[in-house]
């Protein structure tokens, strides 16, 4: 199927834009935007054609995630955990949990959540305190998780647990007994992100919805999916910083101040040249690391980790100054800054922290060395 990065802008521009703001206020999307989205199949474009996707490239899903970015960052999240889910049920499930949950996720009968961090348990991942054991017929799964996008929308969780002292991940179904969800309110930004804690108490799953189990199921299933969604991430993130750039550009142009616009000022023009510079900068690491994935380049995880490093810095200081240059107005309800400002801040804690990015970097590179 054709892709065209200019039916992207579009639809940013048409669907997203005009009702983030909305959507942010009721910390929820709205229905139409998903089947929008579905409709699309853009939910998980990356996955075949035959699996509800459309077999999108790696680089152009980097263009489309940028795009969504610029319009709202709870959808460009959404398509991402999608993403995540289901390329991880594609590639580490049996045939059957494959041929059931991934078209399921790729045209939208059911929304996917990525269910690792727990109350306790953030970055240090690896040593979640959720169990499973095995029961007749299956497993048993307690335990809780939280922070989770979009649990309050799911039909179906990829959760990470403990089993028999190995990491081991389950395909958990929203309706089975023991499973709540409670909605997570308030936040600062990714607002419209449906957040949710997730109580496992007891849960009973069939043999078969244990997707992986062994040593080696942490770096396989959660490391794989969360490189996949980093790489939405830091795409995002020059969305992101590209709306502040571009609202910061009108704004100095037209308001005027000591008689002539502020963009005039030359303050205000080398505050335009930084965000002007960092964006270009963080939008060629993004293209850079695009092309490595796209190649299966040896490095291609280290370069989506310098990416998303160094576009959710940059998305958080273009969004400072983008306030900042619109003065009162900028932190105003009127203008889209402020809630890139909120979202910005976030980036730099989701799919790994700028504090574990800034050691995985250097890790990583240092083992190369
Ligand atoms: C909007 C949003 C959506 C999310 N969606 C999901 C989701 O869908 N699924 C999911 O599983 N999780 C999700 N998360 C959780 C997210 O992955 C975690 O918040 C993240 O991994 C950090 O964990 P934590 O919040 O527990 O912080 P902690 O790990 O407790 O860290 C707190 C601070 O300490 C720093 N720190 C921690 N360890 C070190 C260290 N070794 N050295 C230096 N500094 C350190 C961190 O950088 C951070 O600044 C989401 C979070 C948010 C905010």
């Amino acid at each position: 199927m054709p892709h065209d990065p200019d039916a992207f802008a579009r639809f940013t521009d048409e669907r997203l834009i005009p009702n983030a703001g909305a959507w942010d206020q009721a910390e929820h999307l709205d229905d139409e935007i998903v089947k929008d989205l579905a409709a699309a199949r853009w939910l998980v474009p990356t996955l075949p054609e035959a699996a509800g996707g459309t077999g999108m490239d790696v680089e152009t899903y980097g263009l489309l995630s940028e795009e969504l970015g610029r319009g709202c960052g709870s959808v460009r999240n959404l398509v991402a955990v999608q993403g995540m889910v289901a390329h991880a049920i594609l590639r580490w499930g049996s045939k059957d949990l494959a041929d059931r949950w991934a078209p399921a996720i790729g045209t939208g009968t059911t929304i996917g959540a990525f269910a690792l961090t727990e109350p306790d348990v953030g970055s240090d991942a690896r040593n979640g305190t959720t169990t499973a054991r095995a029961v007749p017929g299956g497993y048993e799964i307690t335990g809780r998780k939280k922070w989770i996008s979009f649990a309050q929308r799911a039909g179906v969780f990829l959760v990470f647990a403990q089993l028999d002292g190995d990491p081991a991940a389950f395909v958990v179904e929203r309706d089975t007994p023991g499973l709540t969800v409670s909605p997570i309110s308030g936040l600062l930004g990714l607002r419209a992100s449906e957040l949710g804690e997730v109580v496992l108490d007891a849960v009973e799953v069939p043999a078969s919805n244990l997707l992986s189990h062994g040593r080696l199921t942490f770096d396989l299933v959660a490391t794989s999916s969360l490189d996949y969604g980093r790489f939405s991430t830091a795409c995002g993130c020059v969305g992101l910083a590209q709306a502040c750039l571009t609202a910061s550009l009108d704004y100095t142009r037209d308001r005027v101040q000591f008689g002539v616009p502020l963009a005039e000022h030359q303050l205000v023009r080398r505050a335009l040249t930084e965000m002007i510079t960092s964006v270009e900068a963080a939008r060629l690491l993004c293209r850079q690391a695009g092309t490595m994935r796209a190649t299966s380049h040896r490095d291609a995880i280290r370069q989506t980790l310098i990416a998303k490093y160094a576009a959710s810095r940059t998305a958080f200081d273009v969004a400072t100054n983008a306030v900042q240059l619109h003065g009162a107005n900028g932190i105003g309800s009127g203008f889209p800054v402020q809630r890139h400002l909120r979202d910005a801040k976030i980036q730099e804690i989701i799919e790994g922290t700028t504090q574990i990015q800034q050691l995985q970097i250097a890790d990583l590179t240092l083992a190369r060395h």
